[in-house]
């Protein structure tokens, strides 16, 4: 359990990040949090010659609202900073409040999160259903990437070598609007079974007049569930439409099977979780 060798470099700027990306080439692989990049390399399923850790980089840290009105948190906020801040949006607080251990909370980073894209990840869920974009930074120049683009197939997104994700921009949610986070987690470490993350929002008669719903944990990637979000479209509180847009929950969906459940309960885990999530944010859509 011990990783191979590996030159070690502490960046204090992100000028600095990207030269020695730059300059190291594939060989060379950012380290945030660290907690699926060192287990991966303990187990030497990632052996990069050089890692850039980018813990020091302060420009990376925090909260900041930008023109839009947009929350832009630095890549390098950890879980339990994010948990912390009144973010005013409810499924990253929950989502933020619940992964892993608090060792987790305090190690991982939101930036680390959504590279490595782990298909059984909390927070690429949220972020597809709080429409969040990523601001990268790399050889090409600096570009946002909309989540949905981001995440491209099973731990592949839209990085290039050399890419460095600089923040994450989540839009604001606005008058009406309610959002949650629901998962069944595997007991042992923390990571979602099945996730869903839903965003709506309600007109004036109370109805649902948008929403966006997303799934992890129980396929190959974090996806949206379009078939649920058209149904619920016009939908009132309590109404039995939303058991109906629930039940098209697994619609087109390839599910996962694998020791922890099989396809047919990710299945099932789904159609409740899409239902309870959406409940959920109906009833803080005030
Ligand atoms: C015991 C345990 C339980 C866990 N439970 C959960 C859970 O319940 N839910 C969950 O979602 N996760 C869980 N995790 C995973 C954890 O959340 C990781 O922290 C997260 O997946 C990666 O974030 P990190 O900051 O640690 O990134 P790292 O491990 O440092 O990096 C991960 C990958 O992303 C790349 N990377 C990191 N930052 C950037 C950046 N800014 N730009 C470009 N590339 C970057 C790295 O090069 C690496 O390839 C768990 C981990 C452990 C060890």
């Amino acid at each position: 359990m011990y990783p191979a060798k590996f030159d070690y470099y502490q960046a204090t700027s992100v000028d600095e990040v990207l030269s020695l990306l730059q300059q190291h080439g594939e060989d060379a692989k950012i380290l945030a949090g660290g907690h699926s990049l060192i287990p991966m390399m303990k187990l030497r399923l990632a052996s990069p010659a050089v890692l850039v850790d980018i813990g020091q980089v302060a420009d990376l840290r925090g909260f900041s609202t930008v023109a839009d009105g947009s929350l832009r948190i630095g890549a390098m906020t950890t879980y339990h900073e994010i948990a912390d801040a009144n973010t005013g949006l409810d499924a990253l607080t929950e989502v933020c409040s619940i992964m892993g251990d608090l060792q987790v909370r305090n190690r991982g980073t939101i930036g680390g999160n959504l590279s490595h894209n782990d298909p059984a990840a909390d927070l690429p869920a949220v972020a597809l259903a709080l429409d969040a974009q990523l601001e990268i930074r790399g050889p090409s120049g600096e570009r946002l990437a909309p989540m949905e683009e981001f995440i491209v197939g099973l731990m592949e997104t839209a990085l290039a070598p050399g890419d460095l994700v600089v923040a994450v921009r989540f839009p604001p949610s606005g008058p009406a609007s309610g959002s949650a986070y629901e998962k069944f987690e595997n007991p042992a470490s923390g990571y979602a079974i099945c996730g869903v993350a839903a965003w709506v929002r309600r007109d004036g008669t109370g109805r649902i007049e948008s929403c966006r719903v997303a799934l992890t944990g129980a396929a190959d990637y974090a996806q949206r569930l379009r078939p649920v979000e058209e149904a619920m479209m016009g939908q009132q509180a309590g109404s039995e439409g939303i058991d109906a847009a629930a039940a098209k929950a697994g619609e087109g969906l390839q599910f996962l099977s694998d020791i922890h459940a099989d396809d047919v309960y990710r299945a099932h885990l789904t159609h409740v979780l899409t239902r309870r999530v959406l409940q959920k944010a109906i009833e803080r859509a005030q």
